[in-house]
């Protein structure tokens, strides 16, 4: 897929409407349109990348934002303290639908381990 039919890049480039709860460092975040936690943020570069497995070594900064978006979105979201999970789904087995490198922050509840 381009990027130009991407719904995460669309959202990116407001042509798709979203709560965004968080812009910095070329990282955006915004609520999952179909919450599986109290709190469910995605947060994902403004760069295109399919998925984990496309991350190269030029990226490490990229990665490195994703990783801190979570951390102050999770302490800003109020979950900080209570916990939270953070996922990346990637490709069939995994069940990515959204080929968009992304983090899901999930918190509000108690989760169970292993997961489904
Ligand atoms: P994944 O299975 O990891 O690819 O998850 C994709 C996630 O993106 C799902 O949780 C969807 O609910 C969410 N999602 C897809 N389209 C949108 C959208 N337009 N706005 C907000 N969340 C979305
Ligand atoms: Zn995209």
């Amino acid at each position: 897929m381009t990027s130009g039919a991407c719904i995460f890049c669309r959202i990116i480039k407001k042509e798709v409407p979203a709560r965004i709860v968080f812009e910095e460092d070329g990282i955006v975040a915004f609520e999952d349109m179909n919450p599986q936690a109290p709190v469910h943020i995605i947060i994902i570069s403004e760069k295109h990348i399919e998925k984990i497995s496309d991350l190269a070594g030029g990226d490490s900064d990229l990665a490195a934002n994703l990783m801190l978006a979570a951390k102050k979105i999770a302490k800003k979201s109020g979950v900080e303290e209570s916990g939270y999970r953070l996922v990346i789904n990637c490709n069939r087995d995994a069940g990515q639908q959204v080929f968009h490198l992304h983090l899901h922050l999930l918190g509000g509840r108690k989760f169970t381990w292993p997961p489904g």
